[in-house]
């Protein structure tokens, strides 16, 4: 059977380097941690940013560097008087799931059978569960072994970048608007945007390269905000503890197990339907701290689940008086929506460059948040692109390469679009 064909003549030019730059960019462990006040979280991250410093050098962007903030900052001259475009993917992989001695495999014209990773047998991605992946027979598709992720959150995003940042260079005479580029850390634990420098980015529009499915663009992120429950019990040895040990394990537990579970939970809902995730839990008998993280798209909802936990927390407080709950909330970002409705032609130019790259866009919300909420925010209107990987965070990670390749060729596409005069 031969692959399925690409969106267009450019995704068809561009795939085999988008590729080759992908397997090389997922085989460095990036992984990223929590609760870790230094910055990038883990060193390793730098592994990748200063290969793509030399590669964005050796490409003739010679101001390619590292920011005090840990990103790789780097240009390219386009049209006078055009708006500059930044185009923005983040080096690190979520702490949920192991990034270390990704060994990706691609799947040739998948024939739609059920994919078995071979790294553990238990892992099987099964075209009947899984309509994404259902609808790409005929597409050459890359998955990890099993035993680890993929790693396309977010290398999809830089390799597609990357891939369009080379075919620009060596295709002078396609009009291109000057071009902004920015590789973060630490996205995967919502510090990706800490400590961005937009004057010294210089973009006037920008785009994550952070999304998922063909021909998406989306506008719309969660609102979201972080809740960390710490229990502070009494340990006393068991032998003797009658009367006097306070169990923060238990208690914890109690707490986790108040929660809302056929709704509010990521588990239970979709769409526009906000939640309580409850994504980490440690400790012992002394103290055991809880992680929850709360997300919805619309603020004054959000506000109601925070107040929903607080009110459990006093719950549990009130049953055993000698225990200490503390609760500490953050918040992540927010919905990014109203800030990108104020320039509409943002959101115009991709779906424009998407058409161009052969495919049909549609708008989509995410649930979940991008460096882009926390830069729209700021002033900067960063709406998210479909990068082409899927199953994200998870050892059942896969991306497609014509979908990949469509993402970079989107890329070219809009900086063409962008030096064009204003509709
Ligand atoms: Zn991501």
């Amino acid at each position: 059977m031969a692959s399925a064909p690409f969106a267009g003549p450019l995704a068809a030019e561009v795939a085999e380097d988008v590729l080759e730059r992908f397997l090389r960019y997922v085989r460095i462990d990036t992984q990223a941690a929590y609760r870790v006040a230094r910055r990038p979280s883990t060193e390793k991250q730098l592994d990748l940013s200063r290969l793509l410093i030399e590669e964005l050098r050796a490409l003739g962007l010679a101001d390619a560097r590292l920011t005090e903030s840990a990103a790789v900052f780097a240009s390219l001259a386009g049209v006078e008087g055009a708006p500059a475009v930044g185009l923005i993917a983040h080096v690190d992989t979520t702490p949920d799931v192991t990034g270390a001695g990704v060994s990706p495999i691609v799947h040739r014209a998948w024939d739609g059978t059920p994919i078995e990773l071979p790294g553990d047998p238990r892992q099987v991605l099964d075209p009947a569960h899984l309509p994404e992946l259902a609808a790409r027979v005929g597409h050459d598709l890359i998955t990890s072994d099993g035993t680890t992720l993929l790693g396309a959150d977010d290398k999809a995003g830089i390799a597609e970048i990357m891939a369009a940042v080379a075919y620009l260079v060596t295709h002078p005479e396609r009009p291109r608007a000057p071009v902004r580029i920015a590789f973060t850390v630490d996205e995967e634990v919502g510090r990706g945007a800490e400590g961005f420098d937009l004057a010294a980015f210089g973009a006037d529009v920008a785009y994550t390269l952070d999304g998922s499915g063909a021909g998406e663009v989306e506008i719309e992120t969660f609102s979201a905000k972080s809740i960390r429950v710490t229990v502070r019990g009494l340990s006393v040895h068991p032998g003797t503890a009658k009367g006097k040990l306070v169990n923060a394990v238990k208690l914890a537990a109690e707490l986790v197990g108040s929660l809302p579970k056929d709704r509010l939970s990521p588990e239970t809902t979709e769409g526009r339907e906000g939640y309580i995730h409850p994504h980490r839990i440690s400790g012992n008998a002394e103290e055991a701290v809880v992680d929850l993280i709360v997300r919805d798209h619309d603020d004054e909802q959000l506000e109601g689940h925070v107040a929903l936990v607080q009110s459990l927390v006093e719950r549990v407080a009130r049953s055993e008086p000698r225990a200490y709950l503390e609760v500490e909330v953050r918040d992540s970002y927010r919905n990014m929506r109203p800030y990108i409705e104020r320039n509409p032609r943002v959101v115009e130019a991709a779906l424009e460059a998407i058409r161009r790259a052969g495919l049909e866009p549609r708008l989509a919300i995410t649930r979940g948040g991008t460096d882009g909420a926390v830069l729209s925010a700021q002033g900067l209107p960063t709406p998210n692109l479909f990068t082409g990987g899927q199953e994200y965070h998870s050892v059942r990670e896969w991306a497609s390469l014509q979908d990949m390749a469509a993402a970079a060729a989107t890329i070219v596409e809009l900086v063409g679009v962008w030096a064009e005069p204003a509709p």
